[in-house]
């Protein structure tokens, strides 16, 4: 199938972006095109008008400020990938990058296209979720910082209005201290090119490193595609606190997420075997955040 016809413009600036947003109430943007054209072409959606937003340079960057991350809407998967500075800051991000499909969808997917579709499966939603972010969009109306916890609502719906477009998201670095924090995203999936069955995204502080027996400070974690939204256990988490990260500890971690987990049936995946491993990736993700933890690498 091809898609229905459509109009197309290839504004230079955000502000004219914003202002064809607010015009035509059917028009979509056009970040990587790595997804829109499919829905496109099977006709799920048939926007009147497409906004390429890939000349709008400003909004692709990566800063990394003393208490906080930032990374622009246009910023690529590869560049994220490839992202040592990041990397050294925090793990997470770049490993969650590296694991979206081939080189070809990295290429062109951005940060922003993800977050907006907000697929329950997406590397970067439950990325996010694990690490407390913010976007922070834009309109003709001016500009909002929507915190993550609120963005996602239910499945593929979110808080962002029609007329917004996502200029950025950030992280806060003040929990993750780089030489006592560890991260780490874990995905299973059938093969490269295809989306996750679950994963899970977590990062770990612990008080001292070079200690025997290293107690966790903090624990964050966000599991994908196990319901609508990234899914968080985040009272079950606090019980971590002051103690080692014991098997124990990690099973009671499986067993709340697999007690909150709501996936769908898939073709390949049905509901209990996703259960299942939903709790199985958080206790992986957890206990590689805290290795890296242990070992000084974040
Ligand atoms: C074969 C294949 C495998 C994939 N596997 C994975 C995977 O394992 N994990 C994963 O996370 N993703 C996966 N993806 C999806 C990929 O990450 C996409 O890049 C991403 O979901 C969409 O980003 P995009 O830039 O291509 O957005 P587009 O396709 O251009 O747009 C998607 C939607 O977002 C909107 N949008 C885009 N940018 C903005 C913005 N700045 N503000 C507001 N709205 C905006 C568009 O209007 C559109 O509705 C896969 C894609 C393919 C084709």
């Amino acid at each position: 199938m091809k898609p229905t016809q459509f109009e197309y413009d290839r504004p230079d600036s955000v502000e004219a972006a914003l202002e064809l947003l607010e015009e035509h109430f059917d028009a979509e943007l056009l970040a990587g095109n790595q997804s829109l054209g499919i829905i496109m072409a099977n006709r799920f959606a048939s926007p009147e008008r497409l906004v390429d937003i890939n000349r709008l340079d400003e909004l692709a960057f990566v800063d990394i400020r003393a208490d906080e991350v930032e990374i622009g809407a246009m910023t690529r998967h590869r560049t994220l990938e490839r992202h040592d500075d990041l990397r050294e800051v925090l793990e997470l991000l770049p490993e969650a990058a590296e694991q979206i499909a081939g080189p070809a969808v990295r290429n062109r997917g951005t940060m922003g296209g993800s977050i907006a579709e907000a697929d329950p499966a997406g590397n970067y939603p439950t990325a996010l979720s694990a690490l407390g972010g913010e976007l922070h969009v834009v309109s003709v109306d001016g500009e909002r910082t929507i915190p993550v916890d609120d963005y996602f609502i239910g499945y593929m719906f979110t808080d962002l209005e029609e007329n917004e477009l996502i200029a950025s998201v950030s992280f806060p670095r003040e929990p993750f201290p780089v030489e006592r924090s560890g991260s780490a995203f874990v995905e299973l999936k059938r093969g490269a090119q295809t989306w996750p069955t679950v994963s899970a995204a977590a990062a770990v502080t612990v008080d001292d490193p070079a200690s025997d027996d290293p107690l966790v400070e903090t624990a964050r974690l966000a599991v994908g595609n196990a319901g609508g939204i990234p899914l968080r256990v985040d009272d079950t988490l606090e019980a971590l606190e002051g103690e080692p990260l014991t098997d124990g500890a990690l099973e009671t971690v499986a067993e709340a997420v697999r007690d909150d987990a709501d996936p769908a049936d898939e073709m390949h995946a049905d509901r209990e075997y996703k259960i299942e491993m939903a709790g199985e990736y958080a206790v992986r993700s957890l206990r590689k955040s805290y290795d890296r933890a242990c070992a000084g690498r974040n």
